[in-house]
C-alpha cells in the first residue's frame, strides 16, 4: 500500500516492498535507502527528480515483476537504459524507475550478421564487442550514451550516411509490455510494434533485447576533428555546405560552433577561444578518404588538422572527457532543408555572443542523407527523412547557477532558426519535457499511428514519465 507525503511523494508501505524485494533478484532502492540519492540522478543535474522507487533488473523477470508492481500500484514507470536523457526522463517523481544498467550484456552473432543487447547496454560496450569481430552498427558520438533510449528516438551518428540511423538497423526487439507480457517485435512479428519502436521514442514498454544489424567498420577508418577560428566560422559553414552537397555516403560530418577546450593535439593558446570545429568520419577505403576529405581541410586557415587514421573505437569516445554527468544541460533542435547565406550568419553572430568556459555553448549543425534518406518516410516512426540538416543548439553549465540565462541563449537561436524555415525537433535532442514538445517532433499522421500503437501496448499509459504520446490525445 502507497501513501503520500504532504510534498506529494509516494510512501511505499514496508509490507508491500518485502513482496517486492520477495520477486526480484535486483536491488530495489527507496527514499529511505541510503544509496537512493545517487541512484536516483541521471546524466543531467539539472533535472532531480524523486522516484518512489528504483528497482535495479538483474533480467527481464525483475522487469516483469516491476512493471507488475507499478501496475497494481498505481504507479507511472519510467525505463532506464543509459541515462542520457537530456530532459531527464529516465526518472520520475513518485514512480518506478525500471533500472536496465546491470542489463548490459552484448553478443555478436557473425553468422547472422547481428548483435543481441540487452535494453541496458551502452555503446562503448555494443562497440567494444562488435569491433573485436571488425564489425559496428551506426551508435552515437558519445559513448556513454544507452543503446536504448537511442535507437527508440532515432540515433545519429557517424555512420548516418553510410548505413543510415541506429533504428534504421533495428532488426528485431523484445519488449514487456504494460499488462507484463514479454513480445518480440520484427518485420514478421508485431509489425506495428516494430514500425513504432523504430524513432517513436520509447513510451511503449520496456525494450529487453536490441537486435541491430552489423556491417564491415575498421578497425581503422579516416576520421577526428578539423579546428578553425571562430572569426571564420560563416566562411567555413558556407563551403562546408557546398562541398559535402553531393558527398559519397561515406563521408558523414557536423560542424560544431563551440569554444575550444583542452584536448590532446589542441595548442594551448587555442583553449577557452571560439572555434569552428568540423567532426569528419570517412567509413570507406582509406586512399579514397583522404582524397575525399582534402577539400574539408581548407575550408579556412585551420588552426589545428586532427583528421587522420584511427581506430574506430578512438572515434566513438573521441570527446567522452567533455560530456561526462554531473553537470547542467539543455539541447533543442531543429530540422531545417536548406543553409542559405542568411542562416549561417544568423548562426555566426550567435556563436560569438554565447558564453565561453566554464560555460558551454555549442552550435552542432548535423549533415544527414545518404542511407537516411533513402528510408520512406512513412516506413518507421522516425520521419523526418529529407532534411539535409539538423541543427543543435547546446548549453551546459557546471551547476544550475546562471543555467537559465544561458538556455534562453539556446532557445532563442534555436527560435531565429523559423525564419530560415526550421522544421521539427529531434526527440532525442529535446530539454523540455511537455506534451508541445512531443508533438513537435512527429507529424501529425505519424503521431496518430503511435497513437493507435500506444492504444494496444498500453492503453492505461503506464509509462507516460517520457516524452509521450498519450493512447488518446487531448484536443489540440
Ligand atoms: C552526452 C550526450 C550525447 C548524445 N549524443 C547523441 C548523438 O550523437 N546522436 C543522437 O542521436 N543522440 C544523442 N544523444 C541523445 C540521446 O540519444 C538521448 O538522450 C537518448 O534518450 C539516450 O538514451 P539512454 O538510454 O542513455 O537514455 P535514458 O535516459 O536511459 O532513456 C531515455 C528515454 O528512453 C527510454 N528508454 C531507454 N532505454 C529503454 C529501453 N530499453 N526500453 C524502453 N525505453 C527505453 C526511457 O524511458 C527514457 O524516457 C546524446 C545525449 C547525450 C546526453
Amino acid at each position: 500500500m502507497a501513501t503520500t507525503t504532504p510534498e506529494g511523494s509516494h510512501v511505499l508501505g514496508e509490507a508491500t516492498l518485502a513482496e517486492l524485494r520477495e520477486q526480484v533478484l535486483g536491488p530495489v532502492i527507496t527514499p529511505r535507502d541510503p544509496g537512493y540519492d545517487k541512484a536516483r540522478r541521471t546524466w543531467n543535474h539539472v533535472t532531480g527528480r524523486h522516484p518512489a522507487l528504483i528497482v535495479r533488473c538483474s533480467g527481464v523477470a525483475d522487469v516483469i515483476s516491476a512493471v507488475g508492481f507499478a501496475r497494481s500500484e498505481g504507479l507511472p514507470v519510467t525505463v532506464r537504459g543509459g541515462a542520457h536523457s537530456v530532459a531527464g526522463l529516465s526518472a520520475c517523481d513518485g514512480g518506478v524507475v525500471v533500472d536496465l544498467s546491470q542489463m548490459n550484456a552484448v553478443q555478436v552473432d557473425q553468422r547472422r550478421g547481428r548483435v543481441l543487447a540487452q535494453g541496458g547496454a551502452t555503446w562503448r560496450r555494443l562497440d567494444h564487442e562488435t569491433q573485436a569481430h571488425g564489425l559496428a552498427t551506426p551508435g552515437g558520438r558519445v559513448s556513454s550514451t544507452g543503446i536504448g533510449g537511442f535507437t527508440l528516438g532515432g540515433g545519429i551518428g557517424h555512420l548516418l550516411r553510410k548505413y543510415g540511423l541506429a533504428c534504421d538497423n533495428l532488426l528485431a526487439a523484445e519488449m514487456v509490455t504494460a499488462d507484463g507480457a514479454l513480445v518480440r517485435a520484427s518485420a514478421e512479428e508485431n509489425t506495428d510494434l516494430f514500425w513504432a519502436l523504430r524513432g517513436g521514442g520509447g513510451n511503449l514498454g520496456v525494450v529487453t533485447l536490441f537486435e541491430l544489424e552489423l556491417h564491415r567498420v575498421g578497425p581503422t577508418i579516416l576520421g577526428g576533428v578539423t579546428y578553425y577560428p571562430g572569426a571564420q566560422a560563416a566562411q567555413v559553414l558556407a563551403g562546408w555546405r557546398d562541398v559535402t552537397a553531393d558527398a559519397p555516403d561515406e563521408l558523414t560530418t557536423l560542424v560544431n560552433l563551440t569554444t575550444a577546450q583542452p584536448a590532446p593535439g589542441l595548442p594551448s593558446d587555442m583553449h577557452a577561444t571560439k572555434v569552428a570545429a568540423l567532426v569528419t568520419c570517412w567509413a570507406g577505403p582509406q586512399d579514397d578518404g583522404l582524397e575525399a576529405v582534402r577539400p574539408l581541410r581548407a575550408l579556412g586557415t585551420p588552426l589545428a588538422d586532427l583528421l587522420t587514421p584511427m581506430p574506430y573505437l578512438t572515434l566513438q569516445q573521441l570527446v567522452d572527457p567533455l560530456w561526462g554527468p554531473g553537470a547542467a544541460n539543455y539541447f533543442t533542435s531543429a530540422f531545417i532543408d536548406e543553409l542559405p547565406d542568411a542562416a549561417i550568419q544568423m548562426f555566426a553572430e550567435a556563436h560569438q555572443r554565447s558564453a565561453g568556459p566554464p560555460v558551454a555553448c555549442e552550435l552542432h549543425i548535423h549533415q544527414l542523407g545518404g542511407a537516411m534518406a533513402r528510408v520512406a518516410p512513412g516506413a518507421s516512426a522516425f520521419s523526418q527523412r529529407h532534411s539535409p540538416f539538423l541543427v543543435n543548439c547546446i548549453t551546459r553549465t557546471p551547476t544550475t547557477d546562471g543555467f537559465a540565462a544561458h538556455r534562453a541563449w539556446a532557445r532563442g537561436t534555436r527560435d531565429a532558426m523559423a525564419q530560415f524555415g526550421a522544421g521539427r525537433a529531434y526527440v532525442n535532442f529535446t530539454g523540455e519535457d511537455d506534451h508541445d514538445n512531443t508533438r513537435a517532433s512527429y507529424p501529425t499522421q505519424i503521431q496518430a499511428r503511435l497513437t493507435a500503437v500506444k492504444q494496444r501496448y498500453d492503453p492505461g499509459n503506464l509509462f507516460r514519465c517520457i516524452h509521450n504520446i498519450p493512447p488518446a490525445l487531448p484536443p489540440a
